[in-house]
């Protein structure tokens, strides 16, 4: 193989990451190329040194902010579906009560479905709000 082939693999190859075959063959190279092995050997002073740095550690809390934030954003993905079937269940309350509306009041019945329409939104607000409080409190795993 050429220096051009085998330099890409020799910093995989000093932090052992190279399967057996490609590792051969990086080792056949810089037997007879004294440029490929002296820049594996620095490779390999320099990957034998950051081993030896302390590793990073996670705060201790890690797990819980990261539960805390992916539940507070599946609260806002669900709130806008929520809104979402809200305003459909308020347009399917308007359309219903403004039938039932002009059906008592004989067609003239503006104030009447105003009425109507206020009870069964405020019914429908209810129970969703119901909804949204029983979910919550089914998911308090955190
Ligand atoms: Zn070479």
């Amino acid at each position: 193989m050429t220096c051009d082939a085998i330099r890409p693999l020799l910093a995989v190859d000093a932090a052992g990451l190279l399967d057996a075959g490609e590792s051969r063959r990086v080792a056949e190279h810089v037997r007879e190329c004294a440029a490929c092995s002296a820049e594996l050997e620095g490779l390999g002073a320099l990957t034998g040194a950051l081993s030896r740095q302390p590793a990073p550690q996670p705060p201790d809390d890690l797990v819980y902010r990261t539960r805390l934030r992916m539940a507070a954003e599946a609260d806002r993905r669900q709130g806008a579906h929520l809104a979402l079937v809200s305003g459909v269940l308020a347009w399917l309350i308007a359309l219903a009560t403004w039938q039932i509306g002009s059906l008592l009041a004989g067609g003239n019945g503006i104030w009447i479905w105003i009425w109507w329409s206020t009870v069964a939104a405020s019914l429908g607000s209810a129970a969703v709000a119901a909804l949204v409080v029983r979910h919550r409190v089914g998911r308090s795993w955190l």
